[in-house]
């Protein structure tokens, strides 16, 4: 498998009176080609700006304190804002939270969508621009007669696939969707993940899909990353994540979707987290962790792999010298 797009150690800090909020602290995952991954995790645990940070989008007070990401050659926290903008869309688009909410209000749909092509391609000639629009709209199953609509004559559903139109306008080779189907109803939800997903199926796009409802992502991605205060501290397929989780925090997520698990819930604490500001030596789940022992306190759990797609970092899982990993709950 060709790695397309590689993160290493990101870390994006918010400044506050009080201190910096360590708000990504230190993630490296690789997105496969072809590959949908999963970002998922409670509200506020980073992985928006995650999304953020990858395209070089914070604003003060937030800045991005270290990491690389690597996309085609280059290192995109490398390059200068000009270069950058060259990317955006050609290589890299993003469907930010709320986007369909941002779509301006006095342009028409197809104006939108034509301002992306020839900001990045130039101008173009009228009867060239409206084949392409109408195609992208067929795409994302739009029906052509919504061309010379504005966004407020459109519903939810539309307006979100008037969005991943323009996402996939320029033939990205990596799109990142952030929360794109939370704000709809289920039924909504369902049809906007499956254009996702078609659209994935003709492009041959990677993605990466930001959101916290586990169930629909089960259905959606081939793995998932999960997070915790600014922390990956599982990378899995859906298979093994769903079936046997193997953080004590990615068990608590699952748990959370009853009709995936026959699992015995496990006593997680709840409402205990630690400053933002200042989060404790060792594990970043220590606080909330039925299984928490003395090295958890001191020193930070490296990712180790203890299945063939399955990535974990908690001090439950020791490595063996024959390469076989051993769960310390089994020995003690
Ligand atoms: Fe719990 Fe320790 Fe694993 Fe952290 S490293 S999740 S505290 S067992
Ligand atoms: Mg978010």
């Amino acid at each position: 498998q060709n790695v397309i797009l590689d993160v290493e150690d990101l870390r994006v800090y918010y400044e506050t009176p009080k201190g910096d909020v360590l708000a990504v602290d230190g993630i490296d995952f690789v997105l496969y080609e072809g590959e949908t991954l999963g970002l998922v995790g409670e509200s506020g645990c980073g992985k928006s700006t995650a999304a953020m940070g990858i395209l070089q989008l914070i604003t003060p007070p937030g800045r991005i304190v270290s990491g690389e990401v690597w996309l085609d050659g280059d290192n995109l926290l490398d390059l200068s804002e000009e270069e950058l903008r060259k990317r955006r869309w050609t290589k890299l688009a993003l469907i930010p939270q709320g986007a369909m909410n941002s779509l301006n209000p006095t342009m028409k749909i197809s104006a939108q969508i034509k301002d992306v092509i020839e900001t990045h391609e130039g101008r173009q000639s009228s009867e060239k621009l409206k084949k392409r629009v109408l195609e992208l709209f067929s795409m994302v199953g739009l029906p052509g007669r919504i061309y010379n609509m504005y966004p407020h004559e459109l519903s939810g559903g539309m307006k979100q696939r008037v969005c991943i139109a323009m996402a996939i306008a320029l033939n990205p080779n990596v799109i990142i969707a952030d929360e794109s189907t939370s704000a709809l109803d289920v039924v909504v939800q369902r049809v906007v993940a499956q254009t996702m997903l078609r659209v994935k199926e003709m492009l041959g796009v990677s993605m990466i899909m930001i959101g916290h409802d586990m169930g629909l992502m089960a259905q959606m991605v081939d793995r998932i990353a999960v997070m915790y205060a600014g922390h990956i501290v599982e990378i899995s397929g859906v298979q093994e994540l769903f079936h046997n989780p193997g953080h004590p925090y990615s068990q608590l997520l699952i748990e959370s979707v009853p009709s995936l698990t026959e699992r015995k819930p496990l006593k997680i604490t709840e409402g205990i987290t630690h400053d933002p500001r200042n989060p404790p030596p060792g594990c970043i789940f220590q606080l909330r962790c039925p299984f928490v022992m003395d090295e958890c306190r001191r020193i930070p759990p490296p990712m180790i792999n203890i299945a063939p797609n399955q990535q974990v970092a908690c001090h439950l899982y020791k490595e063996q010298p024959d390469g076989s990993i051993i769960d310390v709950r089994d020995i003690a």
